[in-house]
């Protein structure tokens, strides 16, 4: 960030009022007023201010079951370290959890040119930290490392820290990833069936699609070309190549359509397409001889493929134009 202005030029309507109506909207269905004070998990979380982060959604916390303790960064301040205090002094919080996140305000801020230009403008240099960092998984770290050496933190039997994506779509594709990484295998046991929730409409169908290919091709962006992910980019290659020999498939079709005026069949291909509808038709034999016949016409799974081929395509547009994600 290199500058940082305290001018705003947008027309600007203060919230207050609308969040008084809010609550009085609020204050109508409230159901907890039988909370206790003190955390129920004995739990203090400590994150980042970052509006797209829903702390209790992220973490699936209920009204009453921990402290939310928030800054800029989720830095261990001498504030916070106060907050934990009490937390724990006085609530019987036993535990603390770390929450910081990439794509933070704070990577993007320079610590001495922000501070010269306070100084410069306000005539006070600030007495305290900026606490920029560039790398959120060593910020996190070094969070962690203060807290085990503030002697005003009495329990550090249970301090974890963790960095929250805020880009990733595909979480359990970023997963595997990470895992794989740090030298992990993943494997599941034999009796393992993945199940995927059933699409009711082709919009929905692209909807998930669109999130799940889009998500997969930006982790493989972020992690680059490693040991792990290449297989993954040439099965998106290939994935490519198939789109390519499609096209190019409809283009000849159309061309002999254009010169002899119709698609002349060779009888050997009939061969392969036995085979494709045989192998079809065996890999969906347990759901029935109903999803076989389906399974065997081809056409239906072609119609199909066509659309995946074009989620696909738009889900690499998007990637590359970086269009919004709305989700
Ligand atoms: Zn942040």
């Amino acid at each position: 960030m290199a500058v940082a202005s305290t001018t705003m030029t947008d027309a600007f309507t203060p919230s207050a009022d609308e969040l008084l109506a809010e609550n009085a909207e609020y204050a109508e269905h409230f159901h907890d007023s039988d909370l206790q004070v003190a955390p129920t998990r004995h739990l203090a979380v400590v994150a980042c201010m970052d509006s797209r982060m829903d702390i209790f959604k992220i973490l699936g916390l209920g009204n009453g079951e921990a402290h939310i303790i928030r800054n800029a960064g989720g830095v261990i301040t001498d504030d916070v370290i106060r907050s934990l205090c009490l937390s724990q002094r006085f609530l019987g919080t036993r535990e603390i959890v770390l929450l910081h996140h990439t794509d933070c305000g704070l990577q993007k801020v320079d610590e001495p040119e922000f501070r010269d230009q306070l100084a410069a403008e306000l005539g006070v240099k600030p007495w305290w930290s900026v606490e920029a960092f560039t790398d959120p998984y060593e910020d996190v770290r070094q969070s962690m490392r203060r807290l085990r050496m503030t002697p005003f933190v009495a329990h550090k039997d249970h301090i974890r820290g963790f960095v929250y994506d805020v880009e990733v779509l595909t979480e359990d594709n970023e997963l595997t990833l990470a895992l794989k990484h740090l030298g992990y295998a993943c494997i599941s046991p034999m009796q393992c069936v993945v199940r995927t929730d059933v699409m009711p409409t082709w919009t929905t169908l692209w909807r998930q699609r669109l999130r799940w290919k889009r998500g997969a091709m930006e982790n493989l962006l972020q992690y680059g070309v490693t040991k792990v992910t290449i297989p993954y980019i040439l099965q998106h290659v290939l994935m490519f190549l198939g789109i390519a020999f499609l096209a190019f498939y409809f283009a000849l079709s159309a061309a002999s359509i254009a010169v002899f005026g119709d698609i002349h069949f060779h009888p050997l291909w009939l061969v392969p397409a036995a085979i494709f509808m045989v192998e079809r038709a065996v890999t969906v034999r347990r759901n029935g001889w109903k999803n076989m016949l389906i399974a065997a016409a081809l056409v239906p799974e072609w119609i199909y493929e066509l659309f995946m081929q074009g989620c696909l395509v738009r889900a690499s547009s998007d990637v590359m134009r970086r269009s919004a994600r709305e989700w």
